[in-house]
């Protein structure tokens, strides 16, 4: 079991712990931020290339 390090009480906790046990901050790791501004992107592209097809349509 490998063991990370809490940015807000530097408590060695389980790298598997979604919160940390000692002040109970969610594990927002680089990774989890990625993966929303991912979605965000995503999301946003979704839209831009639906809007695209719609007026494509509309010639
Ligand atoms: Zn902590």
């Amino acid at each position: 079991m490998a063991l990370t390090t809490c940015m807000e009480c530097k408590a060695q906790i389980s790298s598997k712990a979604k919160a940390c046990p000692q002040c109970g901050k969610p594990r927002s790791t680089f990774l989890t931020e990625l993966g929303c501004v991912v979605l965000v992107l995503l999301a946003l592209g979704a839209w831009f290339l639906y809007s695209c097809l719609k007026e494509a349509a509309a010639f």
